[in-house]
Order: structure tokens, then sequence, then C-alpha cells
């Protein structure tokens, strides 16, 4: 078609491009001659053509044409679904030049039903039904597939209180709620109230959202403006009759969707096609701008209607589309909604109609004054003149009904006409609803998608075929996603009610995960406790007195300072593998070679044929080792291979490898620090503070066995009761408390733990219990690390909820994700805990007012969690301000660690020679 896009074409232009100079122009150049008249400009005369005009011969090509104009391809479609697309992106931004087509508004609406929703709701329903009001009471069971009939009670909204005052209007309201609850023998206490008001609003929250303009009729002084749910909570406590809650304002898009039957997919689309058509559906909030929000979802309202203003449809716009918008009363304004909306069906069919009868196509070229007028064709004449099923008779009697005179041949053409409007309808809204899917794909970062779109309003009601269309047609476009229609039960009333009982199911859903991470986050106080309990520890264990580190003292007396060489062989066994290394310490710096064997589980179990080991931790839990000699389980274990002579020097802890390793290239490196399967840590303490080691100069490395702290009972008021039961739980119940709240081996145990919990109170997993959360070490402490990498999509969460046949749902991601933080949170404060009570005292040992340290630091978790480091350093940070801490991560941990050790024992034994 010659027309700009973006131009709306002035009725004769229209006439001069597509229709020869006649009955049509002449048909709207006498309208134009009428006054406007309520929803549509213009009225027209009927007539009949002068005596005899025949049939003209290319009347069958003038029907043709007038059909084909309403023929959309493929290619129209998917330009208009990327069109809308578009849109939709560049509206999510809040990108506000050039003004977006359509306002995806968002509704404050953050999750779809889980049907587990339960209690009564009441729902006052404002502009939804003309000018009355409804009513409802909505009682929700709680289980799936068992309902209960809402009760309602609709009254008429006298003329006098529509264009009142305002105050009157939510007085009238607030009067209804307390007749309708006089009415029924309910308990009035704390009820929670759904206000639908389908009136033009901004909306700022769930429960807050200002009137833009009346429309429909109403005419309130006073309200536009203004927040009406305020209005109505003032009206309900003039009434003084009863304590409501208004809990949530929805606009029925949303509560088609969220009234929708629950089915096996979730419903996260709304679709309304009654007199206009809207759509709404479940985005990502960190992608709606105005939000200002990054995480969960949030219902968005598309408001399509408009869609198509900025001239997008330009392509598949009819001249009778043209003719339709320039007559309505908002010309050039939802051009979307004007070629979808029922409003707009029976009128774009009456058009064609007219314009066939005009041209002596139709009805012996006789019009009427129903085929003339605006409204005269209602989409329920469409629907049935459609429906091939009702019969030629059914047509006849409608088209009679209009004042027609329809001759047999009629009734054929008038349904093609009534099809090709229909038809282009229901392909265009399937355009629209493929662009809502591809979103979802976008945001979600899916390839494919399974998803159920409630449908609602009056087209699908009484258009069976709108829906089959619209399917097929959806299919067509995103064969990639599998769409399931669900048409929505009283779409307004139980979607609203729903609405508030998800936001009261969220708020106590909430309330429950935060009373049970409460204990997990610790306080400053708290950690200062734990700081001073350590040190106090620490004291009576350099002491020897009872206590629950061990402080044992290691005989390594100094760090590295860069002077050792040689070569020194290094065996390290690890909580997983047992590596030997070849160590070349030379002035280049360290060389290593190395070969890793994996410890077979029957080895780490058997018997220990392998210092004087204290206690196996780790998982280790081979025999006849405690209270042994390693030294010489190793020396012996040698002689009996026979392999090679080898003289063993020392005994290295990974913890005193990991500080002499970092030592190395930092001398300043004077304790370290592990955070792997378990967790410890080692200093340099001065040599007088250490009673079992004779001499008071000099240093020496201290392996604390942190692990071991609060084995004492000092950690048990931090302890919760799921550490309760990972330690029962464990090989070692009672042992390693502080190891148990910190290191790789546990972590993921402990947040199993309180899924479990969280599931039992029915907040996560709707509630099911699991056989899979039942399985011990099922949720592995990298779970955690990588789960909270990726706080944005939460995509990660889900695929490694859904690998462990969760059955989750999109609230559950996100609880699952605050769950890890405060268990790895509370991790990482602790370790700082720690760390600040050894910085604090070598800073006090020494009588400094500023110590500058920095800590080597091993391990897995501490290395690959993505907040763990920062958060020890914080912590530290915050308990000993005095110290200038630097945490240096050692790269080939323990084993150059030990052969360091050996290096610079011999360095000291070469100096003491000297
Ligand atoms: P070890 O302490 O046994 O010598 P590591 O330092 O490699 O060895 O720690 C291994 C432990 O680290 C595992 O038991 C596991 O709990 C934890 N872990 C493994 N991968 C990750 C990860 N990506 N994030 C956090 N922790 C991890």
């Amino acid at each position: 078609m010659p027309h700009i896009e973006g131009q709306v074409p002035r009725p004769e232009e229209t006439d001069q491009l597509l229709f020869s100079p006649g009955g049509y122009s002449q048909l709207w150049n006498h309208m134009d001659s009428i006054g406007p008249v309520g929803l549509w400009q213009e009225e027209g005369a009927p007539g009949c053509p002068q005596e005899g005009l025949p049939c003209s011969p290319d009347s069958s090509e003038l029907a043709q044409e007038c059909l084909n104009q309403f023929k959309v391809t493929s290619t129209q479609l998917r330009q208009i679904q990327a069109s809308l697309l578009r849109s939709m992106e560049q509206a999510l931004t809040g990108q506000a030049s050039p003004a977006p087509a359509v306002r995806m508004l968002p509704t404050y609406v953050e999750s779809t039903p889980h049907g587990t929703e339960q209690g009564d709701f009441v729902v006052l329903e404002l502009g939804a039904t003309g000018a009355s009001l409804r009513v409802l009471w909505v009682t929700l069971t709680g289980t799936e597939g068992h309902q209960i009939e809402p009760r309602s009670q609709e009254f008429l909204i006298p003329q006098e209180v529509m264009l009142g005052p305002g105050q009157q209007l939510f007085d009238f309201a607030a009067r209804c709620l307390s007749e309708f609850l006089d009415a029924h023998p309910v308990d009035r206490q704390g009820l929670q109230l759904g206000f639908n008001f389908s009136f033009p609003c901004h909306q700022t929250g769930l429960d807050k959202s200002t009137l833009i303009s009346w429309t429909k009729g109403f005419r309130c002084s006073g309200v536009e403006g203004q927040d009406v749910v305020q209005l109505l909570r003032d009206a309900i406590e003039r009434q003084g009759a009863c304590s409501i809650d208004v809990v949530a304002v929805v606009n029925d898009t949303v509560g088609t969707m969220m009234g929708c039957e629950l089915g096996t997919v979730p419903c996260e689309v709304g679709l309304v096609v009654d007199t206009g058509t809207n759509a709404c559906y479940m985005e990502e909030a960190r992608h709606v701008a105005v939000l200002d929000e990054d995480r969960g979802r949030v219902c968005v309202s598309i408001e399509w209607g408009s869609f198509g203003d900025d001239g997008a449809l330009g392509s598949v716009l009819t001249t009778f589309d043209r003719i339709l918008d320039q007559e309505s009363l908002n010309p050039g304004a939802q051009r979307f909604e004007k070629m979808i909306g029922g409003l707009y069906l029976g009128e774009l069919v009456r058009q064609v109609l007219a314009h066939l009868a005009q041209h002596g196509v139709l009805f012996g070229g006789c019009t009427s004054r129903a085929l003339l007028s605006r409204g005269g064709i209602l989409l329920e004449h469409v629907a049935e003149m459609e429906d091939a099923s009702a019969g030629t008779a059914r047509v006849h009697a409608i088209l009679r009904d209009l004042g027609l005179n329809p001759g047999a041949s009629d009734t054929e053409l008038v349904r093609h006409v009534c099809a090709a409007v229909c038809t282009r309808a229901a392909q265009l809204c399937a355009a629209a609803l493929a662009a809502v899917l591809t979103r979802l794909q976008h945001s979600r970062e899916q390839q494919t998608l399974q998803i159920a779109v409630a449908t609602g309003g009056r087209v699908f009601e009484h258009h069976p075929r709108f829906l089959s269309v619209l399917q097929e047609t959806v299919t067509l476009l995103v064969p990639e996603c599998d769409v399931s229609f669900i048409p929505s039960v009283d779409g307004g009333g139980r979607g609203v009610a729903m609405v508030t009982a998800v936001a009261a199911r969220l708020a106590a859903h909430r309330r429950l995960l935060e009373e049970t991470l409460a204990p997990f986050r610790l306080n400053r106080e708290q950690l200062a406790v734990v700081q001073a309990q350590m040190r106090e520890a620490m004291f009576k264990g350099l002491q020897g007195e009872a206590s629950s580190l061990r402080m044992l003292p290691t005989y390594v007396r100094a760090t590295p300072d860069g002077s050792e060489r040689g070569d020194f062989l290094a065996l390290d066994l690890g909580g997983t593998n047992f590596r030997v290394l070849l160590v070349h310490v030379a002035t280049e710096g360290v060389q290593i070679t190395n070969q890793v064997y994996s410890i077979p589980e029957c080895v780490a179990q058997g018997s220990g044929q392998q210092g004087i080991l204290l206690n196996w931790t780790k998982g280790f839990n081979a025999s006849d080792c405690e209270g042994q000699d390693v030294v010489r389980l190793l020396r012996e274990a040698l002689e009996r291979r026979q392999a090679m002579k080898l003289t063993v020097v020392a005994i290295v802890n990974d913890t005193v490898g990991t500080m002499m390793s970092c030592g190395y290239e930092d001398p300043r490196c004077e304790v370290g620090l592990i955070v792997g399967t378990g967790t410890n840590a080692c200093y340099m303490e001065e040599l007088r503070n250490v009673a079992g080691v004779a001499g008071d100069l000099g240093h020496m490395c201290i392996n604390m066995e942190w692990g071991a702290f609060g084995d004492d009972g000092s950690l048990d008021t931090l302890s919760t009761c799921f550490d309760a039961s990972v330690d029962q739980a464990s090989i070692n119940p009672g042992k390693q408390r502080f190891e148990k709240m910190i290191s790789g081996m546990y972590l993921g145990e402990i947040v199993r733990h309180i899924l479990l919990h969280l599931t039992s109170l029915g907040v996560l997993f709707r509630g099911q219990q699991t056989q899979s959360l039942q399985t011990r070490d099922i949720f592995k402490t990298k779970f955690l690390s990588e789960i909270e990498s990726d706080s944005l999509a939460l995509r990660q969460v889900r695929a490694i909820l859904e690998d462990l046949g969760l059955p989750l749902t999109s609230d559950d991601t996100l609880m699952v994700l605050e769950v890890c933080q405060a268990v790895s949170q509370r991790a990482a404060q602790l370790c700082g805990a720690g760390v600040a009570a050894v910085v604090e005292k070598i800073r006090e040992n020494r009588g400094l007012e500023e110590l500058t340290v920095s800590v080597g630091v091993d391990g897995t978790l501490y290395k690959l969690h993505p907040h763990f480091s920062r958060l020890v350093a914080a912590t530290v940070q915050e308990l000993a301000p005095c110290c200038a801490v630097t945490f240096l991560q050692s790269e080939d941990g323990s084993g150059k660690g030990a052969a360091l050790v050996t290096a610079v024992a011999c360095r000291l034994a070469k100096q003491a020679h000297v």
C-alpha cells in the first residue's frame, strides 16, 4: 500500500487510493456531516441503489480484494513480533526517547500462585463491570483441585455517585463492603482485601496506585492524582465497622494471570482480549529499570493496546482500519487494540459489509440503519455468523435482525468477512504473544520455554476459533516454546484474591526465612566475643592449660629470608590427594616437579602405616595413627620399600607449609590459614610465650589446630540446630566445632539441613519433601560458590536445584541463594574473627601500635568462593583495626612450603654451625 508508515490517511485520501469515487466516499462524506455521537463520531443513513442497479461484473473481484486486505503473511507477523519485542525492551530500560510504543508498567506482583495459598480474602471490584461495584468473598483452601465457590454481590452505583465528589464514591464502596459482610457470616477481624480498580493508574507499590484519569463514565472529583488505596482505606476507617487490610491493587490482566487454575507448568503470562486487549507476564525484576531492584521477578503489564501508535503496524493496516481509527474518539491511539479488541471486531466487519453493500456486492446493494450505525454489529454477531456449525439460517436471522435482506449467496461472503477479520485479529494477537514469549526466553536466558498462558475476556469466551488460530500461529512463530492456554476462572475476582493471598504467603515465608537465618547473621559484638574467646583459648593453650586450642609448637623457628638453596623432596598428604614433589630452591626462585596420587578411600580409612598425629580430621580415619610419630611411620614405610636413601628432615603441616611458601615471596607473612575441606591456622609466636618449649629468645610457629576451637562449648551460644544436626551426623560428634561452621566439608551440609527445615515449614519447594534432599552430602559446598556467583540470573541456582530433582518455583531460587549467603557469610566472619585474634596477639606480643602483617592462605573454599575472602578481610579490618593485614594466596601451597621448611631448617643449621 502506498501509505507512508506512521501517517494516518484522511478518509478522502483513502477512498482515492483504493476505491473509485462513488458510493463509499459518498458514505463517509455524508457521515462527516453528522456530529460526533458516543463512542464513534459519525453515523450513516440506510439506503438502496437506484432501481435495477446491476451487480457489477467485477463484484467477486471487489469482494476478494476486501478479504485480501485482511491477509497477513508470516513475514509480516514476524516483523510485528520483532517490532513489539523491541518496543518492550526499550520501555523496560526506561529509555524515554523516542517514546516507546508500549508502557511496560510494573504491577508489584512478585510471584505467581503455588497452590498452597490459603485463607479468606475479600475483593472489591470497581470499574470492571461498568456502573456497578462487586464485592467477593474468596476462600482458598491451599489444596490443589479443591475449590470453594466464591460468594459475591453486585451493587449498582447511582449516577450521582459516579459523577459526585470522590469521597462519596469511596464511602459508597465502604458501605457496600460493610453490607456484604453483614449479609455473610464471616470472621471480620484482620480481613485482607484486594482492590480491582480498572482505570488507568500509575502504580508505585502493590498497595499504592494513583488514578491518572477516570474512564468508563466515572467522573468523581478530587480523585485524579490521588492514591486510590489510601482513599479506600480512609473510607473503610470512616465506616468503622471492621478492620480490613487493603493489601493489593490489581488490574484485570494481572487478575487473569493470577486467577487461572494451577497446572503442571507455571502460568506466567496473562492475556486479555475483551473490549480492549492487554497482556502481562513475569519479568526478571532487574530488567525493569524503574524498579531499581536486582532480584526476583515482577509482573509487568505491557499495555500493548497502544502498540502501533508509532506506525509500526503500517504494513498491515487496511483502509477499514484507517477509517475506523479516524472515526473513533481517540484517532491515532490504541491502533493495535483497534485491530483486536472485541469492541472493534464487529465494527470492522460492519465497515466491510457496508462497503460491499454500497458496491452492490451484498444484500442487493441495500444497506440498513444498523449496518451504517456505529456499534451496529457486535462481537457476538460476528462470532455467531462465523461459526459454521450454527448454519446459514442463523446467519440469515442475524442479518435480518440488522435490517438487511440477505440473498442466498450472501451468507457465504458474510461468513468469509467475519472469518477474515477475526483470523487477522487472532494472528496479530499471536504475533504479540510471540514477542512476549521471546522476551521471556531473553530475560531468562533460556532457549526453550514451557509456559502456560492464562486467557480471559469476551473474545475468548464467545469465539472459540480465535483461540485455535492464536495457538496455531504462536506455534508457527515460536516453535521452540511449549505453550499451553488456560482459560481464567472468573479472572477478576479469584485472581485479585490470589494476588492478595500470594502477597500474604510471600510475607509469611519471608518472615520464616528471616527467623531461620537470623542466628546465622552475627553482629559485631558477637564476632568480638568470638575473637576474645579465641584469644583466651590461645593463651591457655600456650600455657599448657586446658583449652580447646592445642597451640602445638612446630619447631619451625623462622620464616624464609630468601637465601635458602637446594633440592628437597616433599610428600604432601591433603584431603583428597597425595602428592610427591621435588622442589628446587635456587637464586632464580622455586621450581617444583610433582606427581599427584589420589587417595583411595580404603587407604584413607584403612590402617595408618604412614610429628605424632593427634587425631585425624577432614574425613580421615586410618587406624593406628593417632598418637604415633608419623615421621617414624614414614621412615619405616620408606625402609619397607627400600627404594632410595632419603633423610626425613621435617614434618610440616599444610598450614605451616602455606605460611612458609608465601613467606618466601613476602617476609611479612607470619600467619598461615587453610580453608578447604577443613580449616586451620598457624602463626609466629614469641618463644617466651610457649610454655612447653625451652628457651625464651626467638620465635616459633604455632600450629593452632583451630578447627577444634569451641569443643569446650564456648561456641554453643552461636551454634544453631542445623550445626547440631551436622555435628551429630559426622564421624566425630562434638569435635572440631569451629571447623564445622567454617570449612568446605560442612557448609553444603548446613545448607542442606536448612533447606530441609524450610521445606518442612512449607517455605521451599511447595513443602514437598524429596528423597534427594534427604541424602547426606548431596548439596556440595561448591554449589554455594556457583549459586552465589550468580546472584543476578539465578540460572545456576535453578540448574543445580533441578539437577538435584527438587521441585522448585521461581521464589525458591532466591531463597536458596539467601540461605547459601547466610551460611557462607557466617563462615567467613567466624574465620575473620579467628584471624583478628591472631594478628592482634602478634601486635601485642611485639608491643606495637600498628602491625603490618601478611597471611598466607590456601584452600579451595577460600580461593574459589566468590565472597569468602572479601568477607574474611572485612571482618579482620573491623575487629583488628590496628593491624594492616594482607592476604596472600599460596600458589603451590603445602608442598612448596614443606620444602621451604626444610630449606629454612638447613639454613638455620648451617648458620648455627658457622
Ligand atoms: P584439602 O583441604 O582437602 O586439602 P582443598 O583445599 O582443595 O583440599 O579443599 C577441598 C574442599 O573445598 C572440598 O572438600 C570442597 O568442600 C571445597 N570446594 C571444592 N570446590 C569448591 C568451590 N568451587 N567452592 C567452594 N568450595 C569448594
